[in-house]
């Protein structure tokens, strides 16, 4: 298979398309993102790398962010961490409200805004947000084998102050006991985890702890690379969930920032970006690019 042909090929029809989405207003910060930008890499299981278009550019992970910290949360908690977030789609926009008054203040996933804001409520626990950030980065670092990765603190600034969404989540689900720090302080932390910049190739090579097998680099266990793939593919899109399966086939774990990272089992990690979002605030372009390598390859995890 001529990996380096099917993405340059990709890569040129992205260029051409008609319709990149938008940008993601309510963040300031990341408004101002040129959204006629693309990149795609995908890093192999044998250790190849391919890359093309704007796959060295950095831009912000945003929930991204939240496959990493649930990897830290599987590690430390394990099953029991499912006594404060749940394992099913929900159906619902990421940053809703609606499902957590019926549920009482027990996030559907840990995709979901709520959701992701427990489990880093879960990992702060006892530690400062400095220590909880520090251990985040060293895990993307050691995963993607790159110490060049920071945290943007002019996002992380911009979210804090146009937080008011999900302070209210923090506080609703504090109401309801499932909350062990102030809210603020998680949601702080949340904010700086989605903060972090990555390039597309940097993210490719940090999704392969997620590929399984002997690549995997025993970041986590393999029961825990298992898992946290069948939520990327349940759960990773929120309410886009169904059709980036029914389209790609592959798990797959979106941001507002524009990217996508997705990961085809025992294969490779594959990382797009593309900043316009659709109406479900994924990548517009990412998710046609990631349709179009599924459809080249002919890789899915149904066969
Ligand atoms: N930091 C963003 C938020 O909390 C992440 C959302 C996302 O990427 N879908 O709203």
């Amino acid at each position: 298979m001529d990996h380096a042909a099917i993405l340059e090929r990709i890569t040129a029809s992205m260029r051409a398309a008609p319709d990149v989405g938008e940008v993601a207003r309510y963040i300031p910060e990341l408004a101002s993102v040129d959204p006629n930008q693309f990149g795609i890499c995908i890093a192999l299981a044998d250790g190849q790398v391919f890359a093309s278009g704007d796959a060295d550019r950095r831009f912000s992970i945003q929930s991204i962010s939240k496959v990493f910290t649930l990897a830290l949360a599987l590690g430390r908690f394990g099953e029991r961490l499912w006594q404060r977030v749940g394992r099913e789609p929900s159906g619902q926009p990421f940053n809703s409200i609606l499902q957590l008054e019926h549920e009482k203040g027990i996030p559907r996933n840990p995709f979901i805004n709520a959701g992701a804001l427990v489990v880093t409520d879960a990992i702060l626990a006892g530690h400062a947000p400095r220590e909880v950030l520090g251990e985040l980065l060293r895990f993307v670092r050691a995963a993607a084998g790159d110490e060049d990765i920071h945290i943007d603190e002019a996002v992380a600034r911009s979210e804090t102050d146009h937080g008011d969404r999900n302070m209210a989540l923090a506080h609703f689900m504090a109401a309801h006991g499932n909350f062990e720090n102030r809210p603020a302080l998680t949601c702080g932390t949340y904010f700086h985890q989605c903060a972090i910049e990555m390039t597309t190739r940097q993210l490719a090579l940090a999704g392969r702890f997620l590929i399984g097998g002997p690549r995997s680099g025993g970041l986590i266990s393999p029961a825990s690379v298992r898992r946290i793939n069948a939520l990327m593919l349940t759960c990773g899109h929120y309410d886009g969930s169904g059709d980036f399966a029914y389209r790609v086939g592959l798990p797959g774990k979106s941001g507002v920032g524009g990217g996508i990272l997705v990961i085809a089992p025992g294969r490779a990690s594959i990382a797009v970006w593309s900043p316009g979002l659709n109406q479900h605030g994924n990548s517009q372009l990412g998710t046609l690019a990631a349709e179009r390598f599924a459809q080249a390859t002919g890789w899915s995890v149904f066969g």
